[in-house]
């Protein structure tokens, strides 16, 4: 099968990526809902809390997808602020779009097609930054967090949300067992589509761990970097600031 457990090289992960979401796109939010039982809206509430966003400030969600983040940073930034809703996958930012301006979240947002590897924006432009289930589908994982570096403003947050390695053997097992076969055959059945899901279990299981994380942040120039795991490590919230 195309999304098989084997290692891809770089140009063909990033064609992947790009079917898995363009496939997913209509269906995404629901899915979401199901596959993690709404508790993905938890760790995202926890994701703004450590933001420390605020009126006025300019926000930046980077594979931002549907809008979760956005639309609550748009809600605290207000007039004066600013919340740009990036995203390499023209499907997932037109299904984002579409459901932020049917909430009547307009004004202060903007929408723009970018991959995270080359982030078009200018140096020390955003307050905050944020990638939510993102960072594991960037082919070159460090010259996504350096561009992320670079258009951060100096004291500026940096969030990365993502799923992590579960800090038990019992969490890790079961987790293991529902993400290989639970989610495929979840897929299947909601929306026809059990490879894209199958994808979504290995890049999991290949995503870098907590320290490894926190290391590759270190060295894009990230200080005083720290992680929160969430239900048992299967998430992990991962926070830089730039000097
Ligand atoms: N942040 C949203 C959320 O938490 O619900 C969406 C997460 S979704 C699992 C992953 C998103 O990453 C997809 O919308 C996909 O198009 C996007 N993506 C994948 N590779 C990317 C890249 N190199 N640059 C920017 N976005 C990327």
């Amino acid at each position: 099968t195309h999304f098989g457990f084997r290692s891809v090289d770089s140009s063909e992960k990033a064609g992947l990526v790009a079917g898995v979401f363009h496939s997913v796109a209509s269906r995404y939010d629901l899915m979401n809902d199901l596959m993690s039982g709404g508790i993905h809206r938890v760790w995202k509430r926890f994701t703004i809390e450590l933001s420390g966003v605020r009126r006025g400030h300019r926000v930046l969600d980077i594979a931002g997808g549907t809008g979760d983040l956005a639309a609550k940073f748009s809600r605290i930034v207000g007039e004066t602020g600013e919340v740009v809703l990036a995203d390499i996958n023209s499907s997932m930012l037109e299904v984002g779009r579409e459901k932020l301006t049917d909430k009547g979240i307009v004004g202060n947002m903007r929408y723009v097609q970018a991959n995270a590897e080359c982030l078009p924006f200018p140096d020390n432009h955003f307050d905050c930054l944020t990638i939510a289930f993102g960072l594991r589908n960037v082919t070159d994982k460090d010259a996504a967090l350096r561009s992320m570096h670079r258009v951060l403003k100096p004291g500026g947050r940096c969030l990365v949300l993502e799923f992590s390695k579960p800090t038990s053997d019992v969490v890790s097992k079961l987790y293991d067992q529902y993400s290989f076969s639970v989610l495929p055959r979840m897929g299947q059945l909601v929306a026809g589509d059990s490879e894209s899901y199958r994808y979504l279990a290995e890049s999991i299981r290949m995503h870098p761990d907590q320290e490894t994380l926190k290391g590759m942040m270190d060295e894009a120039g990230f200080v005083n970097t720290s992680y929160y795991n969430m239900t048992g490590g299967i998430v992990a919230l991962h926070r830089g600031i730039k000097a």
